[in-house]
């Protein structure tokens, strides 16, 4: 069934009404145009005429009798063609000349007195035929008379009005083809759209990976199709990861929940000493403390996901919110070396709270993978308007391949050891997320055996910008 809404109708009513409004136009002007080319052509004819009898008149008048002027006249009037329609009269309305049809229809005229120079046109019926009359005032030795010619016109009419049937016949003819082949066009044209709204119905979140397909046509439905295709790819990927990042989540709470479970039946199973319970309660609370903390990320995550976290940019004092971080990790750390080496004070704008989180997250890193004796090294520089800190360690490094995924969410090198020093993998990502909010960057170097350091940029704030 058609669609009226449909673009091919739509379209087609579109080229119907251009279609109509240039025909009409066209049809309309030539219609007129050739009325009024043969009007002018035939008033050109019938002032030659009044002139002719004006010049007849001019050197006849003075020398011939009433009489033999009509008799010269009538003469004269069978040369000219239509000529023997016409009429002459003097100023008092005595006729000079009149042709017999004109005689018997009565046909009356103008005196001189009502006449001015230029000549009058218009048309009359007479015997039943259309006329068109040029009636004209003439001065012939000192006396105004008025000249009267007129043509038929029975024949003209007829052509144009065979010219008029013509435009009525072929008009509408012209307008059903173009309609016709108009809609056609546009459903072929179309068609292709059709095929891709089918195919991209049938695309669901069960067969992401099916693509439309794409003609090489060059034109407008290819780059649809093409374009479709790599959102349906970014929505592929997206979907995956978000599967992978739910699946990782689970495995990663099963984990401690499992610990919690077993050390709990355990305890609750009766036969435990004092001691051995407190020891099952104090794994008990690691578990959950290690739990709490990776739902606490995962809802982090899950918010910038979102676009909803909870940021709030204001300036702030880097170097100060660095040294509070340092000094908050030597009290958890107090046998771990760290060194802080900072200019001047360097202010930028942004979430103190998410700062020290990222501060955090490396200094962490750096402890973790590093051995106990190993130094960990913290910069802070204003390098061209950017802040950079650098924290580095002589830690185990990573490997060049590895490098790469550093960033992804729940990888780690290592997982049995990482889950014994309490990461999830998540914390890189979370640093990441709150460098890219800051518009910053984060690079890491290393080399194994040696040590890595991890080297983030903020933008700093202008003076004019800083605290007051
Ligand atoms: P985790 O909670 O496991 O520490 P992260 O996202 O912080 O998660 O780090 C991901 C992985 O990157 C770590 O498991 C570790 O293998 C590696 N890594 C991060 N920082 C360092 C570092 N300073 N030295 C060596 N390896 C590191």
């Amino acid at each position: 069934m058609i669609n009226p809404r449909s673009i091919g109708v739509r379209l087609t009513g579109w080229y119907l009404l251009i279609l109509l409004l240039g025909l009409g136009t066209f049809g309309l002007s030539s219609w007129f145009a050739i009325r009024a080319s043969v009007f002018h052509a035939l008033d050109d004819e019938l002032l030659d005429r009044v002139r002719g009898v004006q010049k007849f008149m001019q050197l006849q008048i003075a020398s011939l009798s009433p009489n033999e002027i009509r008799d010269e006249f009538r003469e004269h009037s069978v040369l000219g063609p239509g000529g023997d329609l016409f009429q002459v009269c003097d100023a008092t309305g005595v006729w000079l000349y009149r042709s017999a049809v004109l005689e018997n229809s009565q046909t009356t005229i103008r005196l001189p007195s009502e006449l001015s120079d230029a000549a009058v046109f218009e048309h009359r019926t007479v015997q039943d035929t259309p006329v068109r009359f040029a009636t004209q005032k003439v001065i012939v030795n000192g006396r105004a008379y008025s000249i009267q010619v007129a043509a038929p016109m029975k024949e003209f009419f007829e052509a144009m009005h065979r010219f008029g049937v013509a435009l009525w016949l072929i008009v509408p003819l012209l307008i059903a083809g173009a309609v016709i082949g108009g809609f056609w066009i546009s459903r072929r044209a179309l068609r292709p759209v059709d095929e891709i709204t089918l195919a991209a119905e049938s695309i669901s979140v069960s067969n992401l990976t099916r693509r439309l397909d794409v003609s090489a046509s060059g034109d407008e439905l290819q780059r649809l199709a093409e374009t479709m295709n790599r959102m349906l790819g970014r929505l592929d990927s997206a979907f995956q990861k978000m599967s992978q990042f739910t699946a990782d989540a689970s495995h990663e709470l099963r984990a401690p929940i499992s610990v919690i479970l077993a050390t709990s039946e355990m305890a609750a199973s009766g036969g435990r000493t004092l001691a051995e319970l407190q020891e099952d309660m104090v794994q008990i609370k690691g578990e959950a403390e290690r739990t709490k903390r990776l739902i606490d990320s995962l809802l982090l995550l899950a918010r910038a996901d979102a676009g909803e976290d909870r940021l709030q940019m204001e300036p702030t004092n880097l170097s100060a919110l660095v040294t509070q971080v340092i000094v908050q990790v030597r009290r958890a750390w107090p046998e771990r070396a760290i060194v802080f080496d900072s200019q001047a004070p360097v202010t930028v704008s942004g979430d103190p709270d998410g700062l020290r989180r990222l501060v955090f997250i490396l200094l962490d890193n750096a402890i973790k993978y590093s051995a106990p004796a190993g130094l960990v090294q913290v910069a802070l520089v204003n390098r061209d308007g950017q802040a950079e800190c650098t924290v580095g360690d002589t830690g185990m490094g990573i490997a060049p391949e590895h490098l790469d995924h550093v960033f992804d969410r729940f990888w780690r090198a290592d997982r049995v050891r990482s889950r014994g020093t309490g990461g999830a993998g998540l914390g890189l990502s979370i640093a990441r997320w709150i460098v890219d909010r800051h518009h910053g960057t984060i690079s890491v170097q290393s080399k194994v055996g040696e040590g890595t350091a991890f080297t983030i940029t903020l933008p700093t704030l202008r003076v004019s910008e800083e605290i007051p």
